[in-house]
């Protein structure tokens, strides 16, 4: 069945909506989504990785291969060009293409970050809202290592994406500064030579990574490396089929890794508001850890949960002072 668009548009301008009169019906939306069974049966993936790969291409090809397989789809493709000064990073980034008409997909587009974390906080809440409507929600971002969207937190399966003779990842992957990702796609694999070669040194950057044990969370888990040709369409069935090999994977840690997801986003948020500072005044990341799990056995929210931390830090400062 298909989602309502409209009822799926007024959702995602509500968890947007960051005025305090919001507060109280966005917390009891994002709770009410999270029990959600669609949300639960469905799939989130992230793809991120540097600028120009083909991430946009490479969704917009995705999104149309799950939709002929009979799949819904949501996508929120994050734009950080905003946070850089010219813009200009991002080249010529193409466009997505999509069927304005199928009820069957939706794409939400973000670029503007307003405060520190506002953009995190949107693209989370808007996969959020995506995952209760749609059998896959694909979360695009630019980053690499470290990024202000980071996928890592909400993504159920972390798809790295580069392309052929970028050593700059093969460096980071190796010196342990990314954490290894679920899938590794070389797009631009049209570039045949170059592309076999980038793939023979991925094989050997995450051998060096995987020895060095940084793949702590992917328990048995092999970063399995596709071949994509997002321009010509190659390589999209064998990375859908690994998709969901990734996500039959984790059908009994799933849970899991959502809620740590979670934890690890609250964090984020507050050590983005107020700091180091803020982190050790409260306790340090354990003791936050430790209350975001209790939290959330109690209904919190990571955005309720943040600004009930952010009060009681404001306090301790005036106690202090
Ligand atoms: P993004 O910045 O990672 O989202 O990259 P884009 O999707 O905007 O693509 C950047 C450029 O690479 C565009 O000119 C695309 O047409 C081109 N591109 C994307 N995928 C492929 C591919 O598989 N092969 C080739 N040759 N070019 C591609």
């Amino acid at each position: 069945m298909s989602a309502d668009k409209a009822a799926v548009s007024k959702a995602l301008n509500l968890v947007e909506d960051r005025r305090p009169e919001a507060h109280s019906r966005v917390a009891g939306l994002l709770a009410a989504l999270k029990g959600s069974p669609k949300a639960a049966a469905g799939h989130r993936v992230g793809l991120t990785g540097p600028p120009g790969v083909g991430k946009s291409t490479l969704t917009s090809v995705l999104a149309r291969s799950l939709r002929t397989r009979g799949r819904t789809v949501g996508v929120v493709a994050v734009d950080p060009s905003s946070l850089r000064s010219g813009g200009s990073l991002l080249g010529d980034r193409a466009r997505m293409s999509f069927d304005p008409g199928d009820d069957g997909l939706f794409v939400r587009s973000l670029a503007t970050a307003g405060e520190v974390g506002g953009l995190a906080y949107a693209a989370n809440s808007s996969v959020r809202v995506l995952g209760a409507a749609y059998d896959t929600v694909i979360v695009e971002t630019t980053g690499v290592g470290q990024s202000e969207v980071d996928v890592v937190h909400v993504a159920d399966t972390v798809v790295l994406v580069i392309q052929p003779g970028s050593g700059d990842v093969l460096q980071f992957l190796k010196a342990g500064i990314m954490e290894i990702p679920d899938i590794l796609v070389v797009n631009k694999a049209d570039h045949d030579e170059l592309a076999r070669r980038a793939v023979a040194d991925l094989q050997g950057a995450l051998r060096t990574a995987q020895a060095a044990g940084a793949s702590a969370k992917s328990g048995s888990w092999e970063t399995p490396i596709v071949a994509t040709s997002a321009t010509k369409g190659t390589g999209i069935d064998d990375l859908i089929d690994t998709l969901d090999a990734h996500r039959a994977y984790m059908e009994t840690t799933l849970a899991e890794r959502r809620r740590q997801g979670e934890v690890q986003w609250t964090i984020d948020l507050f050590n983005r508001k107020h700091g180091e500072h803020g982190v050790s005044t409260l306790g340090g990341v354990a003791t936050l850890k430790a209350r975001a799990e209790r939290g959330f056995e109690d209904g919190e929210t990571p955005l309720s949960l943040c600004e009930h931390l952010s009060r009681e830090y404001v306090e301790q400062l005036r106690k202090t002072a």
